[in-house]
């Protein structure tokens, strides 16, 4: 086995290749951005080798430099994870012409599914099951509208070099499909650089269901089951589990040796995926692609089997035989993963950047797993992808696995900045996932129950922000609070809390007599008293103990309770009004400080109030907004750097 490894990946994956090495002994070697010099697993690795600023391009994909690394190192091996150059067959051959080992396949196994098209041709011939339609050489136009004419509508026009649900343009008439092969093409050319494309039947109910395989140098190929990834949103995946509800013993070893020859067709090692389409209305599956790494969604596969897979990708890669046979391997219980993400539904899921002011996990154990990157305080920067965590739970059966999650994501506390964790919640307890009704339109066709209007906040809710707040502001010594014996005996101090929930504004009257406060939210009042210590509020409502959690972040106030989050902004009667000529001195250092990240890319066209980079100074973290509509132009510095009081930091031009 390797004695040290070098992980060419970031974040919780990267976290996640670190968590096994540990435990098998294995030394690891991290690379990093400058974006992540702070990052949880840079300081988790043994150690971490700077690649370059923050974009991809200039950083986890700089093949050379990664392995210069690892041969300064003495890294005898690279785990790619998945993203960056783990489906890079360039980068696979160069590892081997360097005399280390490449922890996934062999190149041409990679180059042999890296086109779906040559991928379906080489299935084909491997006798896998195919979705009817045409992924060969001629590109004519012409050709291909008659190859769309004879598959029959709908059809689905994929570029071949796709991934990532981009480039597939849905086809419903004949007199339509010029123009979207032409857009498809476009499309196609520029994101992968290449604008061939193949045309196959659009299955309208369909279900995702992979095969996770994997095959070792010695000529073993098994299957740890299956996963469905029918839950999506526009092509990605949004919740997954194992094993698929309603698959059959036969059928799973149908699909499992489906996917096994496919692996022996490309001289497969390692770990890899077969993507399944199935059609709901007559059951049939065809092949869709293989990936050629480890996939995002496999904790669900080692949890149902036991299994630990980057410790069997370490065991293939170093030469060893698979630690079991396909007899060995068992399947137990039903496991489900949500991606946590930060981004908005309520704003068509638009990413969010921003620092984590509070997070609070919910408890890991035997059955609930938190697979994360990110601790409190970290920034989610737009250089990648924004997700927070995967979170991935363990049943007996199908029902408790999704009351355990339905727990879990109650439990999971996230301030200062906005995720899916509430549209996870409702998308987990929606009767139609409940009840296995999956395809992959689920998520589309619920939209209205998936993404209500945001509920107007509770009298409750806003009494016991208030009352937090009032509490806080007494610890700290406020002088309208502070008591002034004889003065104060018997008198009433009244005073307003303004909050502002979107477009809404809420007022509640704090009265506060002795020990007790009354709050009223127009005329509903309660008697209340209660104690903060830190984000913990416990309080009396009423005669009603309740606990939660509240942080308070500048203005910005997010209420935990029963498990429902609940986000307003103060209204401080004594902040001076941000106006228009605010806005320039905002873009300077307010003091002397240093620059924690950027949260908008250079180049980038924003909006008024978008923000474009946090400034510690004075041991608080400042963030600095777009003055007005306008581009950010350059960042005079990068994040880790020193300014000076008054230092020009963006040169933002207004539109
Ligand atoms: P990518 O490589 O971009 O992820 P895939 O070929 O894996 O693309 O397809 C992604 C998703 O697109 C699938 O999970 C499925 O939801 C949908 N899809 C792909 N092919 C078809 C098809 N023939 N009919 C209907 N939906 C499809």
């Amino acid at each position: 086995m390797f004695k040290k490894i070098l992980i060419a990946n970031r974040g919780e994956i990267a976290c996640r290749v670190i968590r096994t090495a540990r435990r098998l002994g294995i030394r690891t070697v991290a690379v990093y951005s400058d974006a992540d010099a702070e990052a949880l697993f840079v300081k988790q690795a043994d150690e971490a080798w700077r690649l370059g600023p923050a974009p991809a391009a200039e950083s986890y994909l700089k093949a050379e430099l990664i392995l210069d690394i690892a041969r300064q190192s003495g890294a005898e091996a690279i785990h790619p994870g998945y993203g960056f150059l783990s489906e890079n067959a360039g980068f696979a051959e160069a590892c081997a012409a360097a005399g280390i080992a490449f922890i996934g396949p062999p190149a041409s196994a990679i180059a042999a599914m890296g086109s779906k098209s040559a991928a379906k041709t080489l299935m084909e011939g491997a006798g896998v099951p195919l979705v009817p339609g045409y992924h060969g050489d001629n590109q004519d136009a012409e050709f291909l509208k008659q190859q769309a004419d004879v598959i029959g509508y709908p059809v689905l026009i994929k570029a071949s070099a796709g991934g990532g649900g981009k480039g597939m343009r849905i086809v419903a008439r004949s007199e339509d499909f010029a123009a979207e092969l032409a857009a498809c093409r476009r499309e196609a050319k520029a994101s992968f650089g290449d604008d061939k494309v193949l045309v196959e039947k659009y299955l309208t109910r369909p279900r995702h269901i992979e095969i996770q395989l994997f095959a070792d140098t010695h000529g073993n190929v098994v299957y740890l089951f299956e996963r469905d990834c029918s839950v999506q949103r526009r092509h990605q995946k949004v919740l997954e589990e194992a094993p698929a509800p309603g698959m059959t013993d036969e059928r799973r070893q149908a699909m499992g040796e489906a996917a096994c020859a496919a692996a022996r067709a490309v001289g497969y090692a390692g770990a890899g995926t077969v993507e399944f389409i199935v059609d709901t209305a007559s059951n049939a599956f065809y092949f869709m692609e293989m990936n050629t790494r480890l996939q995002v969604e496999h904790p669900v596969t080692e949890y149902i089997t036991g299994q630990d897979l980057v410790e069997w990708q370490l065991k293939v890669a170093a030469g060893d035989p698979l630690p079991l046979t396909q007899q060995q391997l068992t399947l137990s219980g039903h496991a489900i993963e949500a991606r946590v993400y930060a981004e908005d539904p309520d704003n068509d899921f638009l990413p969010a950047t921003g620092k984590l002011v509070h997070l609070s996990a919910p408890q890991e154990s035997g059955t609930v797993r938190v697979d994360t990157g990110v601790a409190e305080g970290d920034t989610i920067t737009p250089f990648y992808d924004p997700m927070i965590a995967k979170l991935i739970v363990w049943g007996k059966d199908r029902a408790s696995a999704l009351a355990r999650l339905d727990a879990a994501l109650a439990d999971y506390q996230v301030a200062g900045l906005v995720t899916n964790l509430p549209f996870l919640r409702r998308l987990a307890g929606h009767p139609a996932f409940v009840s296995a009704d999956l395809d992959t339109g689920l998520i589309a066709r619920h939209a209205t129950e998936l993404l209500p209007p945001p509920a107007a906040p509770s009298a409750e809710q806003l009494a016991l922000i208030a009352l937090a707040d009032t509490l806080a502001e007494q610890a700290e010594g406020d002088a309208a609070w502070t008591a002034l014996p004889g003065w104060r005996l018997n008198a009433r101090q009244r005073r307003r809390r303004d909050y502002r929930h979107g477009e809404a504004n809420y007022t509640v009257e704090v009265e506060y007599a002795g020990d007790t406060f009354m709050l009223c939210v127009g005329d509903e009042c309660f008697t209340a008293s209660g104690n903060l210590n830190d984000t913990e509020l416990s309080a009396n409502l009423n005669g009603r103990r309740l606990n939660a959690d509240l942080v308070r972040h500048g203005n910005q106030r997010t209420l935990f309770c029963q498990g429902e989050r609940l986000m307003v902004e103060w209204l401080d009667p004594m902040a001076v009004e941000a106006g228009a000529a605010h806005g320039e001195a905002h873009l300077r250092a307010p003091m002397p400080g240093r620059v924690v990240a950027w949260l908008a890319e250079p180049g980038a066209t924003v909006s008024k109030g978008t923000p474009l980079m946090i400034l510690e100074a004075m041991k608080m973290e400042h963030t600095l907004a777009a003055p007005s509509d306008g581009k950010v132009a350059a960042f005079y510095y990068a994040p880790g750097e020193q300014v000076d009081d008054g230092a020009d930091l963006v040169d933002f031009e207004a539109a």
